[in-house]
């Protein structure tokens, strides 16, 4: 099965080695250290907290500080989204993050699109009729000042010819303020990036509505409380604003107390556009194909439902509609004849 990634955070997404062999460098592992060890502390664990689980990308951006680490990274994770089975990802950073040890916010951002250009050619290279693409959408953080996020949202605007397709809302959902950002987000959408907000995550239903009316988000990171507000699923599904799930982590923030609970099948007959993603790969010790099986034997989801959230992940990606229908094609023909909705757009 493929499908798109839309939902995951460079930072968060490091392969296991990668983490020890940069914290070695940087001396936060003992040579002697079990690495392993290292790493598996470092993941996240079942009711940890929104903020808990915040902390710990204290030290995956600490590693991450130079181009060299950027690009590696970003390189990794598209190799690994395509062996996974995605076949567009939208990485997601925060070029601010990254500035510590010199880098401007202009190199970090171009670190990560050369990384990921350079993983799109890697995977493609035994394959080269293949699909991958990658893209980046830029994060602001909850706290930023409007000006902070005027800067970020132009950064990514002269990137916009160069792999940046939409900006995001990410952080501690404690400090939602929507009113804030309205500003620099309608310049997203006006210059044509595609809005994503983090919502319903650590908030009420509330959060995602405002997300929709007063950031104009296109897509909801998470949105697990829309499913307490019927109107609110209303809105997500009238407007069609997708919603992109991330059982695991959603899980470990504690979202959700289990996946049993996970509203996912109530946002999908509510008519609300779904797309699984991964999140944090490193941190939830997962990738887009575990978030399917989990989808499947976890939180009741149906071959239906599956087959509507992978073609939801190609028509919600921030493409053109060209590709977006390209996507929905590979993604319809790879959901096989056994399937109601695939393949799709063939007649
Ligand atoms: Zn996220």
């Amino acid at each position: 099965m493929l499908a798109s990634d839309l939902h995951v955070h460079l930072d968060g997404s490091l392969r296991d080695g990668t983490l020890v062999a940069l914290s070695r460098n940087a001396g936060l592992i003992p040579a002697t250290a079990d690495g392993d060890e290292f790493a598996r502390r470092l993941r996240f664990r079942p009711g940890m907290s929104l903020s808990s689980c915040l902390s710990r990308f204290d030290v995956t951006v600490g590693l991450l500080q130079t181009r060299r680490a950027l690009e590696r990274v970003a390189r990794e994770l598209v190799c690994d989204c395509y062996l996974d089975g995605v076949r567009h990802a939208e990485i997601r950073f925060c070029p601010v993050l990254h500035t510590r040890e010199g880098l401007s916010r202009s190199d970090a951002l171009t670190a990560v699109i050369r990384g990921a250009e350079q993983g799109v050619g890697e995977a493609l290279a035994s394959a080269p009729t293949d699909w991958m693409s990658a893209r980046v959408v830029i994060s602001v953080l909850e706290g930023m000042s409007e000006e902070e996020a005027g800067a970020l949202v132009d950064l990514a605007i002269e990137f916009a010819d160069l792999g940046v397709v939409g900006v995001d809302l990410a952080g501690d959902e404690a400090l939602f303020d929507p009113a804030r950002y309205a500003r620099p987000f309608a310049c997203a959408a006006d210059a044509g990036l595609g809005v994503t907000v983090h919502a319903g995550e650590g908030g009420d239903a509330g959060n995602v509505a405002a997300a929709v009316e007063i950031l104009g988000a296109d897509r909801i990171g998470h949105g697990v409380s829309a499913a307490s507000d019927p109107g609110t699923m209303s809105l997500l599904a009238d407007r069609n604003v997708a919603v992109e799930v991330c059982l695991s982590s959603n899980l470990h923030t504690g979202a959700v107390g289990s996946l049993g609970a996970h509203p996912l099948c109530t946002l999908v007959e509510a008519g609300v556009p779904v797309a699984l993603a991964t999140d944090n790969r490193f941190f939830s010790g997962t990738s887009l194909s575990h978030e399917y099986e989990l989808a499947i034997s976890e939180a009741g989801a149906s071959p239906d439902l599956v087959a509507r959230s992978v073609l939801t992940s190609a028509d919600a990606a921030f493409l053109p509609n060209d590709d977006r229908a390209a996507l929905h094609e590979l993604y319809g023909s790879s959901l096989g004849p056994g399937s109601s909705l695939g393949p799709a757009r063939s007649e």
